[in-house]
């Protein structure tokens, strides 16, 4: 098919410009077309031209480049700054930092009748005209005669606007169109991109505003610039496939779902093993009767007769949900008398429950320590307590861990500073013991609270299971003992030990405790009987530390270093790929103990994580040792 370009400007002293079109037409059509273009121009509302400007040039099939139309999405504004919100979000989704300073650009372009070329990192303008801008020209849209006959009479913003948009951002290196009409009655504008689409906002200036710009975002080289320069001006462009209204073209999951497909690549993607079981120390998993060696229930009592007994009569008598948060409807009795079981537990006048471990940090942190304050924070510190440093917006600064003379020498950096140090009690990927002694000196010392979150001390270490304080024979000496009911206790919730002041602020102003419903009642009463039975039967926690010193031995036997003085025994790999095929052998031969890895510890320091209960049998961690060698060793020879 011969075709056309065909553009038609019309002005007049008075009012300048009038009329403008461009086209790409069919050469049967021409003649008639240009008839129906210069009537337009000359009966047009604004005046009659005294000046016609009315270009016609032959155009090869070959020259033309054929592009799909972008996709349309609409976003409805209320008024100019909302569109221009919108747009800056936009921005910033494609990854642009300069937006306040690119949208200031953009209004310098109203004046202009060309567009800025804005190089989008260091904000330089390209365009070799600087009075004019750059023009984009040479495009139409295809369609069928008929729509192209009606539409010659009269001008159609949104779809001119979509050809020049998906010409505009079809080039590689433009990043972003932004655009205003400079029609004082059309408040419609758009941003558009190869990512985005078309985002028509449907308000972006106020009516009767005669203001209107444009800027192309670029990003490369000099020689691509000259190139891109050159598309815009002079590319044949035909833009096929025009529907208003195309489904949403934004794949608001694209980011999503790359780095779920990165993740399985670097073997750090995490697959749920689902446990057909109670949680115990034989549980059934893929069918079948499996060594449990890596739960938290170190004293087995997810599954334990009498705290089952003591659950289900609450069960039977209080129901299964609490109905309300703390504050409000969701206290009952037995929560108060497990939160009165806990502070005698730990030896303290008060305690508080929370939801869980998690969240008990996350209302902690935030309620003790501010803006302006510090906190001395563990570099292995469990994530709800790295999270819940952040939420507080106080200073954190990070020591090394365990590493008392790093801790001193980092408060001394900040002298008189009102905070907290915070560490795990028993670390929870390497089961060593927080050096209590040496942390609790430096805080009362330096008029610093001190903060233990005992998730894996409670029920394990200690003489009776008390935790960090009984381990070190330091009692009461610890302003703030936090820990969880998830792990040893068998049940869940988390909780603070300390003074009656400490509770009472907190319960005041931990904004997990109080926008929380809080947990079942059942829940408190497992929890309860469970401190109850540590209580009187402490012959489980001296089991469960015999049973660690034990397996240790055992690993050592079998030429693994191994050591541990709580229920968490390390046993280091180093690869994430390689963990994984020893955790699955193992698993195969009937041993539940997984692969830890990045991001829980650094990468390339994956580890299988033992953790013992107080109910394996001595044979069971003989021969769970043995397999573990013979797993790491087949390993090893397989690598070779
Ligand atoms: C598990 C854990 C928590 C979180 O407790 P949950 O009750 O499971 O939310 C907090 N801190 C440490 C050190 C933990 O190991």
């Amino acid at each position: 098919m011969n075709r056309y370009s065909i553009k038609m400007r019309a002005s007049n002293k008075e009012e300048g410009h009038i009329s403008g079109a461009e086209k790409i037409i069919p050469e049967e059509e021409l003649e008639q077309y240009c008839s129906r273009l210069l009537a337009r121009a000359l009966r047009h509302s604004k005046g009659k031209p005294d000046f016609i400007n009315l270009k016609i040039e032959a155009v090869k099939e070959e020259e033309i480049l054929h592009l799909p139309a972008l996709n349309v999405t609409t976003v409805e504004t209320s008024n100019a700054g909302e569109g221009m919100e919108v747009v800056s979000g936009y921005l910033h989704r494609l990854g642009l930092e300069r937006v306040e300073e690119i949208l200031a650009l953009w209004k310098q372009s109203y004046a202009m009748r060309g567009a800025i070329l804005l190089d989008a990192d260091t904000l330089e303008r390209l365009e070799p005209d600087r009075e004019r801008g750059i023009r984009a020209t040479y495009m139409d849209m295809e369609t069928e005669d008929a729509a192209r006959k009606s539409a010659c009479g009269g001008k159609n913003h949104f779809n001119e606007a979509l050809v020049l948009a998906t010409k505009v951002v079809s080039h590689p290196n433009i990043i972003a169109e932004l655009c205003i009409s400079d029609d004082p009655d059309y408040v419609t504008g758009y941003i558009a991109s190869g990512e985005l689409g078309y985002v028509r906002i449907t308000r972006l200036k106020e009516l009767g505003s005669p203001d209107g710009g444009r800027v192309f975002l670029f990003r490369g080289n000099e020689r691509e610039r000259e190139e891109c320069i050159q598309y815009l001006q002079q590319q044949k462009v035909l833009v096929h496939n025009i529907k208003e209204g195309q489904e949403k073209s934004v794949n608001k999951w694209k980011r999503i779902e790359e780095e779920l497909q990165s993740l399985r690549e670097q073997h750090l993607y995490r697959e749920i093993r689902v446990i057909e079981s109670s949680q115990r120390a034989h549980v059934r998993y893929r069918n079948r009767n499996m060594l449990m060696l890596a739960s938290n229930s170190y004293l087995d009592f997810c599954d334990e007769e009498r705290i089952k007994e003591s659950a289900s009569q609450v069960l039977a008598e209080y129901g299964t949900g609490s109905g309300g948060s703390r504050l409000t409807t969701g206290t009952t009795v037995c929560h108060i008398e497990l939160e009165e079981t806990l502070a005698r537990f730990k030896g303290r006048e008060s305690a508080v429950v929370f939801n869980t471990g998690f969240a008990a940090n996350g209302g902690i942190l935030p309620a003790l320590c501010r803006a302006g304050d510090i906190i001395y924070s563990d570099e292995l510190n469990h994530a709800s307590i790295i999270d819940g440093c952040r939420q507080s917006r106080a200073e954190t600064v990070i020591y090394r861990h365990n590493d008392m003379a790093d801790l001193e020498r980092k408060i001394r950096e900040h002298p008189g500073r009102q905070g907290l140090i915070v560490s795990d009690g028993v670390f929870s990927m390497d089961g060593d013991i927080v050096n209590l002694p040496g942390l609790v000196e430096l805080a009362d010392t330096y008029g610093l609270l001190s903060m233990i979150d005992e998730a894996h001390a409670t029920g394990v270490i200690g003489a009776t299971g008390r935790g960090c304080e009984e381990h070190f024979h330091m009692e009461g000496r610890t302003d703030i003992l936090m820990g969880t009911l998830s792990k040893a206790i068998g049940a869940e919730g988390g909780y603070v030990c300390g003074s009656r002041t400490l509770t009472e602020y907190l319960k005041n102003r931990a904004r997990s405790y109080i926008f929380s419903t809080s947990l079942s009642p059942v829940t408190m009463a497992a929890a309860k009987r469970a401190l109850e039975l540590i209580e009187e039967e402490p012959g489980r926690v001296r089991r469960l530390q015999e049973n660690v010193r034990w397996f240790c031995s055992a690993l050592q036997e079998n030429g693994i270093d191994a050591h541990s003085e709580s229920a968490i025994i390390p046993i280091r790999i180093g690869g994430e790929e390689k963990a994984m095929q020893v955790s699955e052998v193992l698993m195969e031969q009937g041993f539940f103990i997984p692969a830890i890895r990045y991001p829980t510890v650094k990468k390339g320091e994956a580890m299988l994580r033992a953790a013992l209960m107080a109910t394996h049998t001595k044979e069971e961690l003989s021969e769970a040792a043995a397999a573990i060698a013979a797993a790491i060793g087949q390993g090893s020879i397989g690598e070779l």
